[in-house]
């Protein structure tokens, strides 16, 4: 590459960073629709030279993934009939090299790991690859908004797509996936939206109270204010039912596989049920000036006691869309050696609680509250103190409107992320 043109890149990569400093990624998700016999096959084909290319590089990655193995126009691979050389016709360059930067960012993120002394193994193959990096927008795909459809580069057809209604017209449109799901094709359109405009938005819907959030088991939100969010939905009994279908089965036969791809289609449709309450939880969230939660250490629960429930109620993600959060409102989290299941909310006198008891009934002021609206609201009281110490609150208002809690919160660094305590 010549010097003239690295350093152009090296701007071009330059300005998109400062850019994005004042904007707010947002992914969209929208379905490819009306697709003939013919499409699937097209697309079908995509992702089988997608796993063909993945799976030849993984088998030597230290000789394979440095040179220009994106340029192939074949590879070979392992079958079980032996080695057989397999057409990459259908990827285009960029989704190639697309390909082979996930492999080189998988293998960075595997050493990373083991450098923290995480046991790692060794990229595996893959049986099927499920999504397909496009990488620039303009080249890779392009919307066509007008004709709600979708061009994807190096196929003719121009597919008709729903959800474009939810992008907004000032977004800018970056990377994108192609996804294939049981129940269709997909688009993950990655956006970004001036992040003054998205504040601006939040400011105008915000309550002037802050939040106090209790994590759980049965609920995995309990909100100070008395709310309750559970996306932990037990497999269903369709599931159960499949599942025993398919011990039933011959292994690898047509009905096999039938019956496996309705099994993939029943956890599609559990998990899209789990993320939107989810997003449900999040975006009531957004409207409070201050969310305090637990600092929980989430592994520990994985290992101990509760085991198998744990990974159904995806606990995880709610920690990690809450640390989204903090990007754009305050959210401050509190260590978890706190008692705050122990300690009454209304005036403080601590007593032994088992975890049967879903009551917290106070031996010292006679007032009961349900046990999880307890622990969140002394969550939220714990967090004020420690702000109002270390004089981080802007306002507070005269605690004789009342209630509680006072009414106006702010943050001395408002917007501008979220305080460590
Ligand atoms: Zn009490």
């Amino acid at each position: 590459m010549g010097r003239v043109k690295a350093e152009k890149i090296r701007n071009t990569l330059k300005q998109t960073r400062e850019k994005r400093k004042i904007q707010v990624p947002r992914v969209y998700q929208l379905k490819l629709q009306n697709l003939s016999e013919k499409d699937r096959e097209v697309l079908g084909r995509l992702f089988l030279e997608a796993k063909w290319l993945y799976n030849y590089i993984i088998a030597d990655v230290e000789n394979r993934l440095n040179r220009d193995t994106w340029k192939l126009k074949e590879v070979e691979i392992k079958t079980p009939e032996g080695f057989k050389r397999r057409e990459i016709k259908q990827l285009s360059s960029q989704m190639r090299q697309g390909i082979v930067e996930r492999i080189k960012g998988n293998l960075l993120s595997l050493k990373r790991a083991k450098e923290k002394g995480i046991k790692v193994g060794k990229l595996s193959f893959k049986s099927e690859v499920r999504s397909i990096p496009l990488k620039q927008y303009g080249i890779t795909y392009k919307i066509l908004g007008d004709k709600n459809k979708v061009k994807i580069q190096g196929i003719k057809k121009r597919f008709r797509v729903l959800g474009l209604h939810q992008i907004p017209k000032n977004a800018e449109l970056a990377e994108a996936q192609l996804i294939k799901k049981p129940s269709g094709y997909y688009l993950h359109v990655v956006c970004y939206l001036p992040k003054e405009e998205v504040l601006k938005e939040i400011r105008e819907r915000r309550l002037k109270e802050p939040i106090g959030i209790d994590l759980g088991i049965k609920h995995q939100l309990t909100l100070s204010s008395g709310e309750k969010f559970s996306w932990y939905i037990p497999e269903t009994k369709r599931l159960k039912r499949l599942q025993k279908s398919l011990s039933r089965k011959q292994k690898g036969s047509k009905n096999y596989w039938k019956i496996k791809q309705l099994i993939r289609r029943e956890w599609e449709y559990i998990n899209n049920k789990r993320k939107d309450t989810l997003n449900k939880a999040v975006s009531y969230l957004k409207r409070f000036s201050l969310i305090v939660v637990q600092n929980d250490n989430i592994k520990s629960w994985k290992e101990g006691y509760f085991g198998k429930q744990i990974q159904n109620t995806g606990i995880g993600g709610i920690t990690a869309r809450l640390r989204t959060l903090a990007t754009l409102i305050p959210v401050v989290f509190v260590d978890r050696y706190e008692p705050t299941t122990q300690t009454c909310s209304f005036c403080g006198h601590r007593q032994k609680v088992f975890l049967s008891e879903r009551t917290f009934k106070c031996q010292s002021c006679g007032k009961e509250i349900d046990r999880d609206v307890n622990s969140a609201r002394n969550i939220l009281r714990i967090a004020i103190e420690k702000l109002k110490g270390e004089g981080k609150l802007l306002k507070t208002l005269p605690v004789d409107c009342g209630k509680v809690t006072p009414v106006e919160w702010g943050l001395s660094h408002d917007e501008a992320g979220s305080p460590r305590l």
